[in-house]
């Protein structure tokens, strides 16, 4: 019988599948679910509260057994982690093609998915969960620098030296802010409710330190603040809790933010709720543990609002925690703006976005040459420059070797087919997947989120992840995925993923360059068609073409 065990992808250049593509899925499948990678692996869950890679342990073997056995002119389909079809197909189709947590609009919120859920219909596939595409906390790492680096250019004279973050959510994503917030020279206090959320984060080097208290976490922070030393404080507690202590307190707080798992209320820990009680209170009494869980949020963003109303920056870190505190009916939940429309979206117009790869061969020389090689692709781009080199040096590889940086039309694709040239030559021991998060520039709507006060006021409008998808498929990618409610949670988004294989062969070096060009082309024909002036000299000067600016 099929049952939870540890699970790690195979390493090296020998094949269990037919071919790269196959054998590229497979492993990042397994990548997906490797204990050193995911949450909560013998659950299937990867990261983002309940994001699984599967929907059930059958439906993994099934997966493993079909692209074993999977050919080069066949697709694996796949409803919400469960492999339903193979069609023939051809060999510049995907290899695998994913929908997931999809419902129709009406139907579309967390009461009926967790009714289907629970019959065993459907399961929750976040963005890079089911599309097995995650790589560790890495993969949010250099967005979430990003974001803090623009904070401090926006308010603090472009550093984070001598200035107080206060953030919640330690988990797969949110355990990147502790980091972020020091490689831009910050000093960060983070709470989480779960101790080995914090533990796992020191662990793995991406935060420094525990305190024993609130008062202790703050005396540690001004000391550091002062010497403008970089240091990331983990507490323990309810973020409900302790983000209005301290605001009661007047703590010297510069950045506040939050990376809990709002988006899904059974995530989120309720005020007077023991962190260990947490999980059979919400399996035993869901309605009672929403309601709950979104009055204990509406008190952590009123306490949010609280700093902003005393000077500080204040932003939503894209989990949804205005609208659930919204729901609980604070009225004000919307004061602070969402990271994307107040940093983010100048980067998107210029097809930007979190490109990834991941060495399929498991060796870290692999990676440290692509390193190499993108530092010589783009010799201008400082900030990356900065980033692949600390990277290099600080960040902790989980699972499959891998790296993210942000690039932009034009780049990527330049970057795909260095690699597949690097694989042709031997240069790289072992072919490399391409992929991205699906927030991106061009494959997500989200009005809470990467789409959120769009200029033309289209933020609902789903067709762009939908045409994206498209896009990639038609364009060769190795395989394609199309989601529902990810990050922000049940009808509240929809949105597209790709994977390209770089193998080394010609063929792979025809459908990298198609991809990687077509998949950010998306980010720019989205933003120029919203208006956006940056994204009409992008396509202006890099060649895309707009038709209704034609003509
Ligand atoms: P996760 O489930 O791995 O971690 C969430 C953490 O929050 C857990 O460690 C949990 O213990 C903690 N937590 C829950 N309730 C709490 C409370 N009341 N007080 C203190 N801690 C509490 O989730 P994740 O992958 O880290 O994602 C976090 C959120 O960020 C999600 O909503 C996700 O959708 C969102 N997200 C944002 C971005 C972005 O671009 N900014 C990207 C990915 C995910």
């Amino acid at each position: 019988m099929s049952g939870p065990r540890p699970v790690r992808a195979p390493r090296g250049t020998e094949l269990s599948a037919r071919g790269w593509q196959q054998e590229a899925a497979l492993r990042m499948l397994q990548n997906n679910l490797d204990p050193e990678v995911a949450e909560h692996p013998d659950k299937l869950v990867v990261y983002g509260g309940t994001g699984k890679a599967a929907r059930d342990w059958r439906s993994f073997d099934a997966m493993v057994r079909t692209l074993q056995t999977l050919k080069q002119d066949e697709t694996m389909l796949v409803q919400s982690g469960r492999p339903v079809g193979v069609m023939q197909t051809h060999e510049w189709a995907p290899r695998v093609l994913i929908a997931n947590s999809n419902l129709v609009g009406d139907w579309a919120n967390w009461e009926e998915f967790r009714r289907l859920e629970a019959l065993g219909l459907t399961m929750y596939g976040q963005m890079t969960a089911g599309s097995w595409i995650y790589i560790g906390t890495q993969g949010i790492l250099q967005g979430t620098y990003e974001t803090f680096a623009a904070v401090a250019a926006k308010r603090f004279g472009g550093t984070l030296a001598g200035t107080i973050t206060l953030t919640a959510g330690l988990g797969g994503m949110g355990g990147a802010q502790p980091l972020a917030v020091t490689m831009n020279d910050g000093v960060a206090i983070c709470i989480d409710c779960d101790p080995r959320a914090i533990e796992r984060r020191i662990e793995h080097r991406y935060l420094d330190v525990k305190a024993d208290s609130l008062d202790h976490a703050l005396q540690l922070a001004t000391e550091a603040r002062d010497a403008r030393r970089p240091l990331s404080i983990g507490v323990l507690g309810n973020a409900a809790e302790l983000v209005p202590q301290l605001l009661a307190m007047n703590a010297p707080i510069d950045i506040v933010t939050d990376q809990t798992s709002a988006h899904d209320p059974l995530a989120y820990l309720p005020l007077g709720i023991d962190f260990g009680d947490m999980a059979s209170y919400a399996a035993e009494k869901p309605a009672d543990f929403t309601r709950r869980a979104r009055e204990s949020m509406a008190k952590h963003v009123e306490a949010m609002v609280g700093f902003q109303d005393a000077g500080a920056e204040v932003f939503d870190y894209g989990n949804s925690i205005r609208g659930e505190a919204q729901l609980a009916g604070y009225e004000r939940a919307f004061a602070f703006p969402g990271f994307v429309p107040a940093y983010i979206r100048p980067l998107f117009c210029e097809g930007k976005g979190p490109f990834r790869w991941a060495a399929l061969s498991g060796d870290p020389k692999d990676i440290a040459a692509t390193d190499r090689a993108i530092l010589d692709l783009f010799p201008e781009n400082e900030s990356l420059a900065r980033w692949i080199k600390m990277a290099g040096e600080r960040v902790h590889f989980q699972g499959l070797p891998a790296r993210i940086c942000w690039l932009g039309y034009g780049e990527r694709d330049r970057a795909g087919e260095r690699f597949n040239d690097m694989v042709a030559s031997g240069e790289l021991s072992a072919p490399v997947v391409i992929g991205r998060d699906h927030l991106d520039c061009g494959s997500v709507a989200s009005p809470y989120r990467e789409t959120e006060a769009m200029l033309d006021g289209s933020d609902a409008i789903a067709d762009w992840p939908l045409l994206n998808a498209m896009v990639n498929v038609a364009s060769g990618a190795s395989w394609v995925s199309l989601h529902h409610g990810g990050g922000v949670g049940m009808g509240r988004s929809i949105h597209a993923g790709q994977v390209t294989v770089a193998d080394g062969t010609p063929l792979a070096g025809e459908k990298i360059r198609r991809v990687l060009t077509n998949d950010p082309g998306m980010g720019v024909i989205r933003h120029v068609d919203a208006g956006y002036d940056i994204a009409e000299s992008v396509a202006a000067d890099r060649g895309v073409r707009i038709p209704m600016r034609e003509g």
